[in-house]
């Protein structure tokens, strides 16, 4: 298989995570377990088999392969991808497709499917993605994946097989849907994105940007550029519940061991090493 694009891989709680983020370079996402991956900046030949993305927002290092992604499914004789979207993003899409489609002479096909903040998308019986408003320099959203189970209501736990039947027959509903929130993803924001979904800090596995790291570039700078600070995360300590707290897209302004340094002088024991730098 070509090797076209840098994967780096990560398995917790039975889902593997596969991605790059460098800002300005390109940043992609999939989690191969759930069928469906983040952002298109780039497009690992590997990845192409997975049919559905999800865009947090229009910046080229998060969308720059998306024709090319369609294409190769298309050649390949995959089914057309389901790509979901900021809204406002769905029209220019098209057209870039519509150029694309010109200059290749190839047809294009995909489903753009628009989203809004709040939207919930079902994606089988057992996945719910919800979309999150999020704070960046263009319209932009984060996302959720929630697995859906049914369990018996509590009220119905001591009672036996038999009696559970009766009462189901009765035409009573027994069971309730509980959704346990497996992956969330932050794409770019300031850390407004994770305060105002609370439920991404409390998903199993976190991923979130962490684009600048150094005291020396400040906070409130980085807040009016759409982006999250090592410093916002130290102050939010007690908010992550999660089980695994991917940081991603730095600086290319950064080595990776200026990286590693800054955050294991700020957080030396890495939120008791639930934090994994994706470097
Ligand atoms: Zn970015
Ligand atoms: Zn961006």
């Amino acid at each position: 298989m070509p090797n076209n694009a840098p994967i780096k891989k990560l398995v917790h709680a039975g889902l593997t995570v596969e991605g790059y983020s460098r800002a300005a370079v390109q940043t992609y996402w999939r989690i191969n377990e759930l069928k469906l991956g983040f952002d298109l900046g780039a497009q690992p030949w590997d990845f192409m088999g997975t049919p559905s993305w999800f865009i947090s927002h229009t910046h080229l290092d998060h969308i720059a392969a998306l024709p090319v992604y369609v294409a190769r499914r298309r050649m390949m004789k995959m089914d057309p991808p389901t790509i979901y979207l900021p809204h406002h993003a769905v029209e220019t899409v098209q057209k870039l497709l519509h150029v694309f489609s010109r200059l290749d002479r190839g047809r294009l096909p995909c489903e753009l499917v628009p989203v809004q903040p709040g939207d919930q998308i079902v994606l089988s019986r057992e996945l719910v993605v919800t979309a999150h408003p999020t704070s960046h320099t263009v319209p932009s959203l984060g996302y959720i994946v929630w697995e859906r189970r049914r369990k018996l209501k509590a009220e119905y736990r001591e009672l036996t097989g038999e009696q559970i039947r009766d009462i189901r027959l009765s035409g009573v509903e027994v069971s309730e849907e509980t959704r346990l929130p497996r992956v969330a993803y932050l794409g770019d924001s300031t850390p407004r994105g994770l305060d105002d979904s609370p439920d991404m800090y409390r998903a199993e596995i976190l991923i979130s940007e962490m684009t600048f790291v150094a005291p020396s570039h400040r906070k409130d700078k980085i807040h009016k550029h759409g982006h999250t600070h090592l410093d916002d995360v130290v102050e939010r300590r007690d908010q992550f519940r999660n089980g695994l707290i991917i940081l991603a897209h730095f600086s290319t302004r950064y080595h990776e061991r200026q990286i590693r340094a800054y955050v294991e002088k700020a957080i030396p024991d890495l939120f008791d090493g639930r934090i994994h730098l994706w470097i």
